[in-house]
């Protein structure tokens, strides 16, 4: 499988297939908190490439082959939304499966009315607030130079009056940047502004693209939470237990290529130790296609960005 990964142990989400609509990387944002390395390029081209064909042959196959999950989600390397064909993928999940279907965005493309038409096709959204101005999305985000937040803005608050579904916003916090309660207060009354069914609000839990960027300790995270009138929750720990078929080698080195994990993150998902995890996972280091890498005292396997 060339564009299918996981199914994800998502926290929020269950068991997430995810789909990849940008291989490689390829986003409006750099943000300083991404799990998948630095966007050599940032860009708000959209394209029909990988080819919508080749993605629906996956799913299509996937799913003759028994494949199961709780959502098929639109995600990967980038932003989704930079595929002219994205919404391709809900209607086909709709038309073709039981599952639900998610769209994980950071929203930056929703100012067009083409994009928010095909968003909502998806049964859930999420996209993404960590800024309350131009100045603050840039320290955050590191954004495509036309990209305006109050722009931004308005098309969140469009596609709400359209979307019947449910809407998600996660909020990223990092200590130094945003997390200040004068700063969160903003964040907020922009949130409140468009009306979201829920808020989540993350940290740093798996190796940010800027090395600098720390976690925000969970007590805060309490704090700020409080300050979105009882509706924002603190985003848990890593998901350990999603119960589902066990991983093949190569279907776990796909996975960590998108979607970096700690091992013991990948022992709990696939019923094993770590120790047999490294095994499994030691020819695609050897190759070059993954790596092994310790963070905040745990080890986690993610994609080489060399061979990015
Ligand atoms: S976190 Fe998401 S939006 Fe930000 S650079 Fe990474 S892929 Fe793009």
């Amino acid at each position: 499988m060339r564009y299918l990964f996981g199914p994800v142990p998502s926290r929020r989400y269950g068991r997430s297939l995810g789909v990849d609509l940008t291989v490689p990387k390829t986003c409006t944002l750099n943000c300083r908190f991404c799990q998948l390395g630095p966007t050599r390029e940032t860009t708000v081209k959209r394209t029909d490439t990988p080819p919508i064909a080749a993605i629906l042959s996956e799913l299509r196959d996937w799913t003759a082959a028994g494949g199961e999950a709780d959502f098929v989600t639109a995600s990967g390397s980038g932003e989704p939304t930079l595929h002219r064909q994205f919404g391709e993928v809900f209607r086909w999940t709709r038309g073709e499966t039981p599952f639900s279907t998610l769209l994980l965005s950071n929203g930056t493309l929703f100012d067009r009315p083409e994009v928010r038409t095909d968003a909502a096709l998806a049964d859930v959204v999420k996209v993404s607030l960590h800024a309350w101005d131009q100045t603050s999305f840039e320290a955050v985000n590191r954004p495509h130079p036309s990209l305006r937040f109050d722009v931004i803005l308005d098309g969140y608050r469009a596609f709400r009056q359209m979307f019947a579904g449910r809407l998600d916003v996660e909020v990223f916090v990092i200590p130094g940047i945003n997390d200040a309660t004068w700063q969160m207060e903003r964040i907020a009354a922009l949130v409140q502004d468009f009306a979201p069914d829920s808020i989540t609000l993350n940290t740093a839990v798996r190796p940010p693209a800027d090395g600098s960027v720390l976690p925000c300790p969970r007590e805060r995270l309490l704090e700020l939470a409080n300050l979105f009138d009882g509706k924002a929750h603190v985003s848990g720990n890593e998901s350990k237990s999603v119960k589902g078929k066990t991983l093949s080698a190569e279907e776990l080195a796909e996975l960590v290529e998108r979607h970096p994990l700690s091992l013991a993150a990948l022992a709990a998902q696939s019923g094993c130790t770590e120790s047999e995890i490294r095994a499994r996972l030691a020819p695609f280091c050897a190759d070059g296609r993954i790596r092994l890498f310790e963070n905040g005292g745990r080890v986690f396997a993610g994609p080489n960005e060399t061979c990015r």
